[in-house]
């Protein structure tokens, strides 16, 4: 293992862009992981896409020759289901998202509405991706807020998604809709680059910051909230993230301490 590394109990890998592409596994991802865990070093995962379900993960992981538990996977949905249960246990929420936000809500025993039924007793309008957003959607999350009190949240704000076909918008548009019709910010956002996330792993796994790394591909998202976290960070470049947009880093938090161009690295450091 690379120098810097020796005294790193604790992998948190970001998923999409570090370890597969879309459905592609990026290069030998699986048998950095394996190799990790062999050492004795745990290993988690930590994204901010709330549309898959942790089993979902766990499946996905596993079709690339990753054994993982559920208990491993750190989606921005689990994240936010956990902490809204210490805000408000079995709370009623509107959702502006997907599948995966339903259900971890759903499993931390909140009760979950995507329609109309129930706006005067909505405590918490929660929006993630959602990729069939409508106008009744964003109606409804407004009335909510606006009419009855609900408290507004969101899984995370990023810009972008990348996918197989490009560039696509990401939760932060849906986020932003709200925000517009509401004129009201989300009270917290649960996904990096804040680091409710990490926080809630370094809790579990009892490790210290500093026995701790972040790898990541993206810069705004992953490095921020690693270096916010005082872990390691490090940036791999097969993501979004490439050479030329390395040399505009803006500020230090976004400055990651390590810059591999594959995950192999981790074991032999060469020095862009
Ligand atoms: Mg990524």
């Amino acid at each position: 293992m690379i120098e810097e590394l020796n005294d790193i109990a604790l992998f948190i890998f970001d998923l999409d862009g570090v370890i597969y592409r879309g459905d592609v596994l990026i290069n030998h991802s699986n048998l950095i992981v394996k190799i990790l865990r062999n050492k004795g070093i745990d290993v988690v995962f930590n994204t901010n896409n709330s549309t898959a379900t942790r089993d979902m993960y766990v499946k996905k992981l596993k079709n690339f020759g990753i054994q993982t538990m559920r208990e491993d996977i750190y989606t921005s949905a689990y994240i936010t289901a956990q902490k809204l249960s210490k805000i408000k246990p079995n709370s009623n929420i509107f959702i502006v998202g997907e599948i995966g936000l339903k259900l971890e809500l759903e499993a931390q025993g909140h009760n979950v509405f995507t329609d109309n039924s129930l706006s005067d007793e909505i405590d918490f309008v929660v929006v993630g991706l959602d990729r069939h957003l409508t106008y009744e959607k964003v109606s409804i999350a407004q009335k909510c807020i606006l009419n009855y009190g609900a408290k507004f949240y969101a899984t995370n704000s990023d810009a972008t998604l990348p996918t197989k076909q490009g560039i696509l918008p990401g939760a932060g548009v849906m986020v932003k809709a709200v925000e517009i019709a509401t004129g009201h910010k989300p009270l917290d956002i649960f996904g990096k680059p804040q680091i409710t996330g990490i926080e809630l792993i370094l809790e579990k796994y009892d490790t210290s910051p500093d026995k701790a790394v972040f790898v990541g591909d993206r810069l705004n998202t992953d490095i921020v909230a690693g270096n916010r976290a005082q872990l390691k960070t490090i940036l791999v470049l097969t993501g979004v993230t490439n050479e030329e947009m390395l040399k505009n880093i803006s500020g230090e938090l976004s400055t990651p301490d390590i810059v591999i161009n594959t995950l192999s690295e981790i074991f032999i450091h060469k020095k862009l």
